[in-house]
């Protein structure tokens, strides 16, 4: 099949080169896109796990501690293309110690979840756009394009064949984490003629076990996360390994996360690994949803872009991508007209904040102005309501909610 292919395209493109290409170019090109096999599901081996082991009880899921008894692999090289996927029993990766993820980063990854509907059948939420991301990622360190309908088709085996992992109860889920790193075993910086894609899955509960929980934020001028022409918008675990010192010095002083800002006049970014959100009445007396607009600084979240989505169809409030400061916040909120903040993401798929410390003041978010024990406002509640009731199928929409058979 693959070999058809490739002779119809050369015939193809063989004409055109004459005008368009030097051959030598022409060459190049065909054999790093053309020429060479891309993932194919119907290719894929399975090796069955003999040893099952023992899954923790749902009340006892901590995040992405237990894993299933299967993972996926996909090498690939420059020479041969992708090889044949497969599935095998979870367990440990053989690298030389020159492979070039350890020394230089060439890792990027992604975060998804499976759900079990009240049908007892799979669900994924939005996966093209975690294929998606995932390629452009690979794409910003150089590592190789691949067939994003193929690999999914592949994610989804693996999910057939972890199925009895997926927890029952709503709320809970299995979180899906695809993988790529740059395998060359040499310590050139160049881009890596080697590759490893790789799918492992954990069992996961509620990010809010009994209900949400307000969280605290600090505004740190002492670390940046991202700027402009760096590799914010890319799910880089290079972009995490250094926000962790600046997340454990804010959470010495009692915030849960740090709210990153940009530039002098102090815009903000994300909150932790959360997009952000502002629900305000602007300047102009209207009612508006804002977010930072998708600039090179800030990672496109799934989530996020479902809430802009969502808020859109729903036509009750102004929806913008905009810059915000942080003193238009603190302005707003002495001038009582902030009415919620809160992060996004695919963990907690909304967080609500109730307080920025920024520079020496608390700035203080309103949670839900009729009931004062409430954790989140009710647009927060709203969104992650709507969201989870379409990830589990029981609100229906046709394209988000994407059934595995
Ligand atoms: C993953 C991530 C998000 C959220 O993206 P989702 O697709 O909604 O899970 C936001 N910010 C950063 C920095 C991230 O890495």
């Amino acid at each position: 099949m693959i070999v058809t292919k490739s002779r119809l395209l050369t015939s193809i493109l063989k004409p055109q080169s004459k005008i368009a290409f030097p051959s030598t170019l022409l060459n190049v090109r065909l054999k790093s896109s053309t020429a060479l096999p891309d993932i194919d599901s119907s290719k894929l081996k399975v090796t069955m796990n003999s040893e099952l082991k023992k899954k923790p009880l749902n009340k006892d899921l901590l995040f992405g501690h237990s894993f299933t008894d299967h993972m996926l692999t996909v090498e690939w090289t420059a020479t041969k293309g992708w090889e044949a996927p497969k599935i095998l029993p979870y367990g440990k990766l053989s690298l030389d110690p020159s492979a070039v993820v350890f020394h230089y980063a060439i890792e990027c990854f992604e975060g998804m979840k499976a759900y079990i509907d009240k049908q007892g059948k799979i669900r994924l939420f939005r996966p093209d756009m975690n294929m998606n991301r995932l390629a452009s990622s690979c794409k910003r360190l150089t590592l190789p394009a691949f067939d994003r309908k193929q690999f999914l088709e592949c994610v989804k085996e693996l999910l057939k064949i972890d199925k009895s992992w997926i927890p029952k109860e709503k709320g809970y889920s299995l979180y899906i984490r695809p993988t790529a790193i740059g395998t060359q075993n040499s310590l050139g910086v160049g881009p890596s003629n080697k590759a490893l894609m790789f799918v492992i899955c954990s069992p996961v509960g509620p990010y809010y076990k009994t209900g949400f929980s307000a969280v605290s934020l600090y505004a740190t001028r002492d670390y940046v996360r991202a700027w402009p022409g760096g590799t914010g918008d890319a799910k880089l675990g290079s972009n995490y390994a250094s926000g962790i010192r600046p997340q454990i010095e804010v959470a010495k002083d009692g915030y849960q996360q740090i709210l990153w800002m940009f530039g002098k006049e102090d815009y903000v970014t994300e909150v932790g690994t959360m997009n952000f959100f502002c629900y305000w009445i602007n300047e102009q007396g209207e009612k508006e949803l804002c977010t930072p607009p998708l600039d090179g600084t800030i990672l496109p979240g799934v989530t996020r872009n479902s809430i802009l989505s969502l808020a859109r169809d729903w036509k009750e409030f102004k929806v913008v991508e905009k810059n915000i400061t942080l003193p238009e916040i603190k302005k707003a909120s002495t001038e009582n007209r902030l009415l919620e903040l809160f992060g996004a993401g695919t963990a907690a798929i909304v967080s609500p904040i109730k307080n920025i410390r920024y520079n020496d003041f608390d700035i203080k978010v309103p949670l839900d102005p009729k009931d004062p024990k409430a954790q989140a406002g009710p647009l927060t509640t709203r969104f992650a309501e709507t969201i989870m009731g379409i990830q589990y199928g029981d609100i229906n929409h046709k394209d988000w909610s994407v059934v595995i058979d």
